[in-house]
């Protein structure tokens, strides 16, 4: 059973919706329709869930009051039968009245969790009674009865597997299987998410988890480009990714896939494929475990970037350094994207910042710590791209006017990282569109 999934965009307005039952029914095979919010959904209930745990109780109000209103209209809009948007605004109710509820309850992180799941819940009913409306035969399952991360906040497959397996069992022959993207439980039960973007990686668990032939995420955009298309004027959708650069240009910004979305897929060699909604022709990009010659692929960027230096004259030949920098990371499960070392220093870089203040204060047992936040990793990614010299040349030319904090070469075979300062991060991505792509 192929997996799609349709983000947000793709479900943001009543003329998509409608334009995505046509594309799922184009074909008869039994497939599994993962959604996200509509557009500015989960943005909304981020801000909602912030003002509450400000206590801003009447700017909470408000958003939930404009959700309220973008919701009518969408539903007005949607239906042509006074019947469906009856049914249609009394499951959405049901989830207005919820949070409505949480204006006058003791706000906490569970509820907060709750609050950011509905967004995906209202979006698959929409769609679910659309589907009804024109009598197309589909289920909708919740993805609350399958979706599972443990303690660490790492998804179970075999979990999901079994659960998933179960309910298509029970279901057999209903064809269309409709379910919410993001949203899963953890390991005490309650409603939880796989951080924003998240619906591309429920996705890809989904077709991990029921060994489908091919995952499609549709989406704004014709396929992953070569650049970051927000910020760079000329780019270019690239045909086709292996696995490994596939998830190095998620992991490292490229926003079309979600960081984490590409390992369910190379783990179980499901191909995946990125398609544009608004032109289902265009070939997109096909994500595959086929590697292509030596080249550069593209280039993707990450902010948010914090990087740590230890300087220390005790590091000079001194065995175990390392490994005792690395411990205090890790007591802190903060994982350590970039690293360059000296005779008497070692940078390194965090995405993750919640217990900075923790780690430096350990590090300082060890030497002085510089810490430099707003920085940026530029991600130049292709296929054996470090065997190739020319390949660094051009990245050094483009980078001429540009700071360089630090940069990692040869860590892997697909990708060249440099550390720049964020407000260098535009000039970065576009001299690199110049040099290296020669657009
Ligand atoms: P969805 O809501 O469908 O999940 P997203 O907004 O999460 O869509 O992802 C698609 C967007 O990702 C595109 O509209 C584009 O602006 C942005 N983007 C950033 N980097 C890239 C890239 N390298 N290739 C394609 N799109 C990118
Ligand atoms: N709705 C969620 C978000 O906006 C998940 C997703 O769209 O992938 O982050
Ligand atoms: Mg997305």
């Amino acid at each position: 059973m192929k997996t799609l999934k349709f983000g947000g965009t793709s479900v943001g307005k009543p003329e998509r919706m409608r334009h995505i039952a046509r594309l799922i029914t184009q074909d008869p095979d039994p497939k599994i329709v993962v959604l996200s919010a509509l557009s500015g959904t989960t943005n909304s209930l981020v801000e909602i869930g912030e003002n509450l745990f400000k206590k801003e109780i009447e700017k909470a109000g408000k958003l939930i009051q404009d959700l309220v209103d973008h919701y009518i209209s969408f539903i007005n809009e949607l239906y042509t039968d006074e019947r469906s948007r009856e049914s249609a605004s009394n499951a959405i109710n049901e989830h207005f009245n919820f949070m409505k509820g949480l204006l006058s309850s003791f706000f906490n992180k569970r509820l907060n969790n709750e609050l950011l799941a509905q967004g995906e819940l209202m979006s698959t009913k929409l769609f679910s009674f659309y589907l009804e409306e024109q009598g197309i035969h589909s289920r909708l399952i919740s993805a609350l009865d399958y979706m599972y991360i443990d303690e660490d906040k790492e998804p179970d497959i075999a979990f999901i597997n079994e659960k998933l397996s179960g309910i298509l069992d029970q279901n057999k022959g209903a064809g269309i299987f409709i379910t919410q993207g993001y949203i899963c439980r953890n390991h005490e039960g309650e409603i939880d998410n796989l951080q924003r973007g998240g619906s591309d990686y429920t996705a890809t668990l989904i077709g991990a988890a029921i060994d489908a032939p091919e995952v499609q995420i549709w989406t704004d955009i014709d396929g992953m480009h070569n650049n970051d298309p927000r910020i760079v004027e000329k780019t270019y959708a690239i045909s086709n990714l292996s696995f490994n650069e596939a998830s190095e240009l998620a992991y490292f910004g490229a926003k079309i896939l979600h960081p984490s979305s590409i390992w369910p897929a190379q783990k179980y060699n499901i191909p995946v494929r990125l398609k544009n909604t608004m032109q289902p022709d265009a070939y997109g990009t096909f994500i595959s475990d086929i590697e292509e010659e030596k080249k550069i692929k593209a280039v993707a960027a990450k902010d948010g970037i914090t990087a740590i230096k230890i300087k220390s004259s005790r590091m000079l030949m001194a065995y175990g350094f390392l490994r005792k920098i690395f411990q205090i990371f890790e007591n802190y499960r903060t994982p350590i994207d970039m690293i360059s070392t000296s005779e008497v220093a070692v940078s390194l870089t965090i995405d993750d910042a919640t217990n900075l203040k923790s780690i430096m204060d350990d590090l300082e047992d060890f030497g002085e710590v510089v810490v430099d936040d707003n920085q940026t990793i530029i991600c130049i990614v292709g296929n054996k791209i470090v065997e190739k010299e020319e390949i660094l040349q051009k990245v050094f030319r483009a980078m001429e006017n540009v700071p360089v904090r630090m940069i990692s070469y040869g860590g892997s075979r697909y990708n060249i990282s440099i550390l720049v300062d964020t407000k260098f991060k535009n000039e970065t991505l576009k001299e690199l569109n110049k040099h290296i792509f020669d657009i």
